[in-house]
């Protein structure tokens, strides 16, 4: 039976030089917290331990420690690297954020700001004006509020115009976004009645006719995002909705989704609807994302007519589902670099990844190719090949992107399955983890979303050593 009571205590502990340093780099809790726990794991193991040879000496316990203590600190979100083929990929956090906008969200960071303060006349005032106008000169809109993403915004707006009432919706766009967002639920908790109007695959302007009452508060598009429904179809346009709407002095609401605010056929990308476009069309509100296309931080941009915005901001809702002062500075600076289209390409990641030329990736790709086969040639067998990239966060589901892709193939006579598993695993778990997909046999890594080729090559060289 081994001797447990031999174990240092935690007080002679902390008064070892070794452990002194440990408090001053981790404060004083964390350090009793983690010897604490180390020693209770010692001894469960020794209490499990038939050998009577003890290995429990104070150097031992300080290197537990201390391992203790380095992944405690360590931020569970952390970078990774987005080669899945998806460029907005909603699970690895959607659009990243420009240069300017970073620097801008830093400014406002470590201090305190005017965020609902009138420098001019010293009084309170609203967090919206710092948005309000480059929002509304962008999208021709009369006013403009924005909250924490698009799902709130839905939600205020069909919560503030609508609560108690009819709302009809065409069949085809019941849409589910991933997996939380479903239009029948966000009804239901925006206290509105939803009202199923017309068939899956055509909806007529009559059905939508019909389907107004005295009950009804708006009538609703939204875009179906994710999926599109081809063959037999029809569906009532934005302009023809807006019009039904109007004479029967009813709003007519916008879901777009993405929402883009350039268009993207300008860049060689395929069209998507526009904000500008449903205002036109007579859209009285639109809402949509400001980390899908937009390329900005997560949050629910809402523009239309200024006397439905100013009901948004009357309900309680809206102080709920507010942004914050960093997501204020990050969209006002992400919305300044559409002031020069011709910048924006460069300056804005997400549309810069998304315009990267196949050429340009494939260069990338053999480059980086060839210096991993000096690395890796005796585990894996690495190939460049053509691959198409998904825009992602339900905008433009079927069209797809040319680019290029790293195809590793682990060299392994049988349990291919099992090795592949294994390698995708190994690369979750580098110190910056690279996330592609497996196909047809091999691990993808679509290299169109990568900025950092070192990274790629140093994070890859790390995988001889797991
Ligand atoms: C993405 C999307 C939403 C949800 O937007 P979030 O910003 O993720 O909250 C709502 N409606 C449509 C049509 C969408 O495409």
């Amino acid at each position: 039976m081994p001797d447990l009571y031999k174990l240092p205590s935690v007080d002679r502990l902390l008064r070892s030089e070794p452990f002194i340093a440990l408090i001053e780099a981790f404060g004083r809790k964390a350090t009793v917290d983690a010897i604490r726990s180390v020693l209770k794991h010692i001894r469960k193991e020794l209490s499990l331990s038939k050998t009577t040879t003890l290995d429990f000496e104070e150097n031992k316990i300080l290197s537990l420690v201390s391992d203790y203590l380095i992944s405690a600190d360590k931020p569970t979100l952390k970078p990774v690297l987005n080669l899945t083929g998806t460029v907005l990929h909603t699970n690895l956090g959607r659009s990243p954020i420009a240069f300017e906008a970073i620097e801008a969200m830093k400014v406002v960071a470590s201090g305190t700001t005017n965020l609902e303060f009138n420098l001019e006349r010293g009084e309170r005032s609203d967090r919206d004006v710092h948005i309000e106008d480059l929002i509304c000169s962008l999208t021709g809109a009369e006013a403009a509020t924005v909250v924490n993403n698009n799902a709130a915004a839905v939600m205020l707006v069909l919560n503030t115009l609508s609560r108690r009432k009819e709302v009809p919706v065409s069949r085809g766009e019941l849409v589910e976004i991933g997996g939380s967002f479903r239009i029948p639920d966000i009804m239901s908790r925006s206290d509105c009645r939803l009202v199923e109007v017309g068939t899956t695959n055509r909806t007529h302007l009559s059905d939508f006719e019909k389907a107004i009452g005295p009950k009804t508060g708006l009538i609703m598009a939204v875009h179906t995002s994710n999926y599109v429904i081809e063959g037999f179809t029809s569906n009532a346009s934005e302009f023809e909705l807006a019009d039904l709407a109007h004479k029967h002095e009813l709003p007519f609401v916008v879901d777009l989704g993405s929402g883009t605010l350039v268009d993207l056929e300008d860049y060689g990308l395929p069209h998507e609807r526009t904000p500008q476009e449903s205002i036109k069309d007579g859209a009285d509100l639109v809402t949509f994302s400001g980390d899908k296309l937009l390329g900005g931080p997560q949050a629910g941009l809402i523009v239309g007519r200024s006397d439905l915005i100013k009901k948004l901001k009357k309900n309680p809702l809206k102080r709920a589902l507010r942004c914050d002062k960093m997501t204020i500075a990050c969209l006002a600076a992400t919305l300044r670099l559409y002031d020069n289209p011709d910048r924006l390409i460069r300056r804005l990641p997400a549309l810069r990844m998304l315009t990267r030329s196949p050429d340009e990736i494939k260069e990338t790709a053999d480059r980086i190719a060839t210096e991993l086969r000096n690395s890796l040639e005796n585990s894996f067998n690495i190939n460049v090949s053509p691959t198409q990239s998904q825009i992602g966060s339900g905008a433009l589901p079927i069209e797809n992107l040319d680019s290029y892709a790293l195809v590793i193939s682990p060299i392994v006579e049988r349990g291919r399955g099992a090795a592949l598993k294994d390698l995708s695993k190994r690369l979750r778990s580098l110190p910056v983890p690279i996330i592609g997909r497996i196909l047809n046999d091999s691990y993808w890594l679509d290299l169109r979303c990568l900025e950092d080729e070192e990274e790629l090559v140093s994070q890859m060289s790390l995988l001889n050593l797991k």
